[in-house]
């Protein structure tokens, strides 16, 4: 089916006043950006609705690239008829024949918003309605709960015809709500968390934490890729390669050994909140899940997350495995996710971690460490390593390019 023009609806309907309209204004924005490459592509606003006109650029395509897009509520693929009866009756049957699947039932719903038009939009369902059903005979009419609405839109520069309506991501365009640090495994849970943040309109900016040599450069190199899979989403999304060891080794031999992981995780936050502070972030997103495993009991949440003053963002802590890996799969990240390769946090696992661990336990031990414990941090934090993906891959900087830099390469 040669579509013309697609219709598009934004979500958060229930947004107000001034945050209406900035969010209608960033989303408009983000719209244009994300179709960019469709050069052929042009606007048309209405009253809150945005018209794409295609000209000629292929739906899917724009369909696809649609469904990424945060804020986007839902859209709808449309025909275009004149205002000759004939015409829009013929586009009236041309839509209700290529859905799929199979509708038994249906309805025609006609708005005249130009109303000048000769048949009011009571005459027009019948009009419309009898074309289709004498045309399509195992078809039927039912107004209550139609396997599909036509709806015919009457206006003065031409009449719309859509019948189905496609799900968009939903959320907020992204950045409208400010920034966020995610903390990046190479798991499946906290891609999914990324990515959620992402639909609330937080821009993020991911951290790994690695243990080279004893995390190989695979497992580096898959959290890479995961957030060039994020960047489908979000642009450009930077990367933050912290090196863990020191601070992992010297926890090894803290004598707490069941304790390891969460002093792992409180040193973790220390960094990730030093970071936020230097990036201008306000809170810090991981993929932790209730009950998941030790470090995420009740308990344990608890002692991690006193640690940090912003706020600690858990965007999967209510859900269910079966469903993060839907997301996962469904955002493209599970294939990645699954590879087999080592977190830093698998390394040096005590046989049994504390589940309920001691606040105060836990604090002298690190206050035993003193200075110590604040120079690792600081020296973790200085040796980070930043590089930026995009959904191309990764962007480089300058004075490490060889050749002239395509456009679209440059640092912003
Ligand atoms: P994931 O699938 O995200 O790895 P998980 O169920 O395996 O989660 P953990 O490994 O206990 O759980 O990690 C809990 C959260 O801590 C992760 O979702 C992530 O946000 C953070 N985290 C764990 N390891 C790292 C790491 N090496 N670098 C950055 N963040 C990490
Ligand atoms: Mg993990």
């Amino acid at each position: 089916m040669d579509y013309e023009l697609i219709l598009v609806r934004y979500g958060e309907l229930t947004l107000k006043g001034r945050n209406r309209k900035k969010f209608e204004d960033l989303m408009f924005l983000k719209l244009k950006q994300a179709l960019r490459t469709f050069e052929a592509v042009q606007y048309e606003k209405n009253f809150g609705r945005v018209y794409i006109q295609l000209n000629g650029e292929s739906y899917d395509e724009v369909a696809a690239k649609l469904q990424e897009i945060f804020g986007l509520h839902s859209f709808s693929p449309v025909l275009r008829a004149s205002h000759e009866l004939e015409d829009i009756r013929d586009k009236a049957l041309q839509l209700m024949q290529s859905e799929r699947p199979v509708p038994k039932t249906f309805k025609v719903t006609v708005k005249r918003a130009w109303k000048e038009y000769p048949h009011d939009s009571q005459e027009m369902n019948h009009l419309v309605g009898a074309h289709v059903l004498r045309n399509t005979p195992e078809l039927k009419v039912d107004v209550r709960h139609p396997d599909v609405e036509l709806k015919v839109d009457i206006q003065p520069q031409g009449v719309f015809l859509y019948s189905s309506m496609i799900p968009g991501a939903g959320g907020f365009p992204l950045g409208m709500n400010g920034k966020a640090m995610l903390m990046l495994s190479g798991g499946i849970d906290s891609p999914v968390a990324g990515w959620m943040a992402m639909r609330k309109g937080l821009e993020i900016e991911a951290i790994h934490f690695h243990s080279y040599p004893f995390t190989s450069e695979q497992a580096t190199e898959k959290v890479i890729t995961l957030t060039q899979r994020l960047a489908h989403y979000g642009g450009k999304i930077k990367l933050h390669l912290v090196p863990f060891t020191d601070l992992q080794t010297r926890m090894a031999q803290s004598g707490h050994e069941h304790l390891i992981i969460t002093f792992m995780r409180r040193a973790m936050l220390r960094i990730a909140e030093k970071l936020a502070e230097r990036s201008g972030a306000l809170a810090i997103v991981t993929g932790d899940s209730l009950g998941q495993v030790a470090s995420q009991t009740l308990s344990s949440m608890n002692v991690i997350g006193r640690t940090i003053s912003i706020p600690l963002l858990r965007p999967l802590v209510m859900m269910d495995k079966l469903d993060i890996i839907r997301y996962a799969e469904k955002i493209g990240t599970y294939e990645t996710s699954i590879l087999p390769f080592e977190d830093c946090c698998t390394l040096f696992v005590p046989k049994s971690p504390a589940t309920n661990p001691n606040l105060r336990v836990v604090e002298s031990a690190e206050a035993a460490w003193g200075d110590e414990l604040k120079r690792m941090i600081d020296e973790a934090v200085n040796n980070t390593e930043t590089i930026v993906m995009t959904p191309a891959g990764r962007l480089v900087r300058k004075s490490e390019r060889q050749p002239e830099p395509a456009a679209e390469d440059r640092w912003f």
